[in-house]
């Protein structure tokens, strides 16, 4: 597929997989994928098994990334895990805002623009998720809410740092449901994204930046969903699991 941006296809493997599982993941990733060149794959475990996870994606071209950070940079924050210590493990990305912290965590978009900027500071780049509830999406509330949500996660970013940054457009009804944004929904909200980046940055930052798709993503979708023009990769939560899914998914796209 002849995309203008590299395709980036993330697993975000959620609060799944001990650290042996993550391991034999990866494993079967490496060689399945050992081929793809045109392709950006990342894997997102939990923290637990970033450790390990990360010695086995040293000699790959599977990229390493975490699910969520601290805003903070150190101190009294129990539980909290900081950028500098996702550094240690070679994490290249960072997940901000998933809607399942937006919901269950609370997380607002003020707190997620920190994290970015933190993220940023230390050298990572975030991929930064923003969608619709169904509800939302009924009212006609779609382009208003990703227009408050990118803005509002994206506060103080410069042009620069836009340039190592994801956006990933999860519409929240398709996540772990089954129900799949159609190519014409996904791509509607893809471009109205792109022409939000032309109003925040600039035509050239909106240009390059690169804008995945997630909610449930799955090897018989991703081709059509890829073959969007504003669709520029997949964030996929069930279907990166297993070997056979996520690299068929990858190898569907390319
Ligand atoms: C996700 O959690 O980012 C996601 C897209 O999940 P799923 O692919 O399972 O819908």
């Amino acid at each position: 597929m002849n995309k203008e941006r590299k395709l980036i296809i993330a697993g975000n493997w959620k609060m799944n997989k001990t650290a042996a599982e993550g391991l034999d993941l990866v494993r079967g990733l490496k060689i399945e994928l050992a081929s793809v060149k045109e392709v950006d794959i990342v894997v997102c475990p939990p923290f637990t098994a970033l450790s390990a996870v990360s010695k086995a994606v040293l000699d790959s071209n599977l990229r390493l990334g975490a699910q969520n950070m601290s805003e903070h940079n150190v101190g009294a924050y129990t539980g909290e895990i900081a950028a500098v210590m996702l550094k240690e493990f070679s994490v290249r990305y960072v997940i901000l805002g998933h809607s399942e912290r937006r919901q269950y965590q609370k997380e607002p978009d003020a707190l997620i623009a920190k994290k970015a900027q933190a993220a940023y500071a230390a050298s990572l780049k975030p991929i930064v998720c923003v969608g619709e509830t169904l509800a939302e999406r009924e009212a006609g509330q779609t382009q208003k809410v990703l227009e408050t949500q990118v803005r509002g996660s994206l506060a103080g970013a410069t042009k620069e740092q836009m340039a190592e940054t994801v956006v990933a457009y999860e519409p929240v009804w398709a996540i772990g449901t089954g129900k799949t944004a159609t190519t014409a929904q996904a791509q509607e909200a893809h471009a109205f994204i792109r022409s939000l980046l032309v109003r925040m940055f600039d035509e050239t930052v909106a240009r390059r930046a690169r804008i995945q798709y997630g909610g449930s993503v799955k090897p018989a979708n991703a081709r059509e969903l890829m073959s969007q023009p504003d669709v520029d990769g997949a964030l996929v939560g069930g279907a990166s699991l297993e070997v056979r899914s996520f690299a068929d998914i990858i190898k569907n796209s390319i």
